[in-house]
């Protein structure tokens, strides 16, 4: 049980979305040790990875009940940049319906602002929201970074670069 009262129940897509290193499982597959809508079948063993996740909204109550990931279709969470929003791949335009699409420009618009970014991750392509305009990024590998090009706090364009030039 979490602090909001909320429990997974019949919701098993963090482990279809999420990539899972220490089983080199990759994101956008079902764990083979899943039984989607039932649980994990090696829940007393599972990795540490799976033991510490928890999704936005099993944790937080600001995210209402219709953002449920197994009926939204959709996993939230947080990383250092802002909100990411994985997307059962089943269902790639979950994002794009409402409610879910104007909260999102919303988030969009709040974060900008703070410097928050709102990701939308549909297998291994990810789209940038700003409330302006949707930057589709194209394939993001896990060694490559999105760059923003600000005017203020507005952001201009978006691209991808290896994280290895960044650092030089
Ligand atoms: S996505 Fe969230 S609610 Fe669903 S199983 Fe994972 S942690 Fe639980
Ligand atoms: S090991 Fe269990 S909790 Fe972890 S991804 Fe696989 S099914 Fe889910």
């Amino acid at each position: 049980m979490t602090a909001t009262g909320r429990q997974c129940g019949d919701c098993t897509l963090c482990c279809k979305v999420m990539a899972i290193e220490e089983l080199a499982k990759p994101a956008s597959a079902w764990c083979p040790h899943c039984a989607p809508g039932r649980g994990c079948r090696i829940y007393p063993d599972r990795p540490a990875e799976c033991r510490t996740f928890s999704c936005v909204w099993l944790v937080n109550e600001l995210l209402e009940e219709h953002w449920k990931p197994s009926r939204s279709k959709l996993v939230l969470t947080t990383s250092e940049d802002g909100l990411e929003v994985r997307c059962d791949p089943g269902f790639p335009d979950a994002w794009r319906r409402e409610p879910f699409r104007g909260e999102l420009r919303e988030w969009a618009i709040s974060g900008e602002t703070l410097d928050m970014t709102v990701v939308v991750i549909v297998g291994q392509r990810m789209t940038l929201l700003t409330p302006e305009r949707e930057f589709d990024l194209g394939i993001v590998g896990p060694d490559e970074r999105i760059v923003r090009e600000l005017v203020g706090t507005r952001v201009v364009n978006a691209t991808v670069t290896k994280a290895s030039d960044l650092e030089r």
